[in-house]
């Protein structure tokens, strides 16, 4: 779709509010694998079984191996294009930037006000007093809480428990209210996710979705990029924003 992708690069150069959602997709180019894509599995199980209330309840050692194992996996890992391109995007416009992410790549590549929906893995969370403080190479398991001296358990979101209520309605205000809303790199299947975009494009946003797979969202985007996110942020900004 050519014609897609020139209209998209015209409503975003026109936008002064954009909204942006970004998934697992956006950090994949950095090596980072998305949960459904090949590298999801972890000694042969699902993310969804090991992200949930009830695994951590069944064996936090296991839970915490597998966060570990992630945490220093993204030790070796930098942002890509995509994050920097979202970065340079915030210096011309007013930038709302979602993400579903927890790898806390956005903010190590400029973009200091993400919206982190499913917390970040880089911290542990107090179970006791809630305080979150940042993990260190070869952490033991489980990690305690310097303050008082609770289990840690790792500072994400899982599968059935609620998002953050301040974010989400930064988020939903931000997506209703933009001119443009880009969803880029994620399956678009789990709540927020599915319905951010909906409500941008209800609300008469111009909706752009970058994705190499058609997603849910596919149907009410203005134009659907068939291609990975950095080739897809890089080919909608201005030469001076790239990347
Ligand atoms: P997902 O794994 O369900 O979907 C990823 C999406 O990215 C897919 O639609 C896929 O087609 C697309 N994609 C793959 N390669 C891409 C590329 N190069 N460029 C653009 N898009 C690409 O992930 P999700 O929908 O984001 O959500 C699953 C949950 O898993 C998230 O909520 C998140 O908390 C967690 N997760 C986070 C990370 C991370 O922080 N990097 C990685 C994996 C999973
Ligand atoms: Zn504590």
């Amino acid at each position: 779709m050519p014609g897609a992708r020139e209209a998209a690069r015209a409503a975003l150069a026109r936008a002064l509010r954009v909204a942006a959602l970004t998934g697992a997709g956006v950090s994949a180019a950095s090596g980072v694998p998305t949960f459904r894509g090949p590298g999801g599995l972890w000694r042969g199980r699902r993310p969804e079984e090991l992200a949930t209330p009830a695994a951590w309840a069944r064996d936090p050692e296991e839970v915490w191996a597998w966060y570990r194992s992630r945490f220093e996996a993204l030790r070796a890992a930098a942002p890509n294009d995509a994050h920097r391109s979202l970065a340079a995007l915030a210096r011309r416009t007013r930038l709302t930037l979602v993400t579903q992410n927890v790898d806390g790549l956005h903010r190590r590549a400029g973009s200091e006000a993400v919206i982190e929906l499913h917390g970040d893995i880089t911290r542990a969370l107090c179970e006791r007093c809630g305080a979150r403080w940042g993990l260190e190479p070869g952490f033991a398991i489980p990690p305690r809480c310097g303050r008082c001296g609770g289990r840690g358990r790792p500072n994400a979101v899982w599968f059935g428990e609620a998002l953050p209520r301040d974010g989400l309605e930064r988020a939903a205000e931000a997506f209703a209210a933009c001119e443009v809303a880009l969803v880029v790199g994620t399956s678009a299947l789990v709540e927020p996710a599915a319905s951010l975009g909906r409500l941008a494009a209800r609300a008469g946003a111009y909706v752009i979705e970058i994705n190499p797979e058609p997603t849910p969202l596919t149907a009410f985007a203005d134009a659907s990029l068939r291609c990975g996110a950095v080739e897809g942020l890089r080919s909608l900004l201005p030469e001076d924003d790239r990347a």
